[in-house]
């Protein structure tokens, strides 16, 4: 177990209660005892430890072949999103994962209902799906400029009750239903960073011309709607955080701190399934000995047999007889 395990109760936002993003420290670093220098260390071993784990789980997700799992990352920009699907996941087969991006809804996505584009990405069975950012824009950019509602065409949509946004809260929460009874775990993780990281990360990116690339001035546009998002992101956590999905609130001004938390509580959550390989029936056990006394049976193309002296090297192959290898 990784020391990181004991403080995750103090992460996942409580399916029965508030919470407040204000007693939320974004830049939370662990035991203050310990010297940054160590605390630091200690983090980016449990990632190292973490990613091994979850390649493993991941194999065992894939062979059980019953659950599925969903990842979703959700905050402000700069906040790390990237970073942590590339670390945590750096370790996993890329067959059994698969990362979606959504972005402004396109016009074919705004036919439908908001949920359709989300719906047709999710996780196979054995599968992990990573969705950056996701069904939660639709309560968060949303709700923070409630104008994009007239892009939906709804009938009799309206964004300034507070039914309308209760009824958004009421779809997720039953499509999270849906996605876990159906053996889907849901894992929810909003990357809280604190304004003034967001002002250092943006000002790296604009004095480095090696990361111009990551800035877009739409970032610092959404920068002055922080207080209207930190409570739509508030409103999201309470109405959303049920027992079977939760949200885990990861303090995101230290990226070592953020990354180290995200793989041990996806590592935690995966092994809290108990999977289990697939029993071997005692048909399948004799089936799968046949095969490997066969297997073994098998003359190896270098290797030379009694009958083979005298060939040389240029003669073609003798066929064998099914019958003599099985003899052997
Ligand atoms: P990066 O973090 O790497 O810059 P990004 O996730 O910010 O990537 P962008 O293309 O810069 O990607 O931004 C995506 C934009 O799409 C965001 O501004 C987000 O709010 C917006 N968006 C996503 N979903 C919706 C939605 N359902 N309705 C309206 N806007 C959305």
């Amino acid at each position: 177990m990784n020391e990181l395990e004991k403080f995750l109760d103090g992460f996942r936002v409580p399916h029965n209660e508030s919470v407040r993003l204000r007693d939320h420290d974004p830049a939370w670093s662990g035991d203050p005892d310990l010297p940054k220098s160590e605390r630091k260390r200690i983090a980016e071993e449990y990632l190292t430890q973490e990613v091994s784990e979850l390649a493993k789980t991941q194999e065992l997700l894939y062979a059980s072949d019953s659950y599925s799992v969903l990842i979703i990352l959700q905050a402000m920009d700069a906040a790390g999103k990237d970073g942590t699907i590339k670390h945590v996941m750096s370790g996993v087969n890329p067959q059994g994962c698969q990362v979606f991006s959504f972005k402004v809804p396109t016009s074919e996505e705004l036919d439908h209902t908001f949920l359709w584009r989300y719906m047709k990405c999710m996780p196979e069975r054995g599968r992990i799906g990573i969705f950056n950012r996701s069904y939660y824009e639709d309560v968060l950019v949303v709700k923070v400029h409630p104008n994009l509602i007239d892009g939906h065409r709804l009938p009799g949509a309206d964004p300034t009750r507070k039914d309308f946004w209760s009824g958004r809260y009421d779809d997720i929460n039953e499509l999270e239903k849906h996605l876990t009874r159906n053996g889907t775990l849901v894992l929810k993780f909003f990357l809280n960073l604190s304004k003034d990281e967001q002002k250092r990360r943006f000002l790296k990116r604009l004095k480095d011309p090696n990361r111009n690339w990551k800035f877009s001035p739409a970032d610092v546009a959404e920068r002055a709607y922080w207080d209207e998002y930190q409570q739509a992101f508030e409103d999201m956590l309470n109405a959303t955080s049920s027992k079977a999905a939760p949200w885990y609130v990861i303090p995101a001004d230290h990226k070592w701190v953020s990354r180290a938390l995200v793989s041990t509580i996806i590592c935690q959550s995966v092994r809290n399934l108990g999977l289990k390989y697939p029993e071997v029936t005692p048909d399948r056990k004799q089936q799968l000995l046949d095969i490997e006394r066969e297997l073994e049976a098998e003359r190896s193309s270098g290797e030379k047999q009694p009958e083979d002296e005298g060939h040389s090297e240029a003669e073609p192959d003798q066929p064998k007889s099914k019958k003599s290898k099985k003899n052997h």
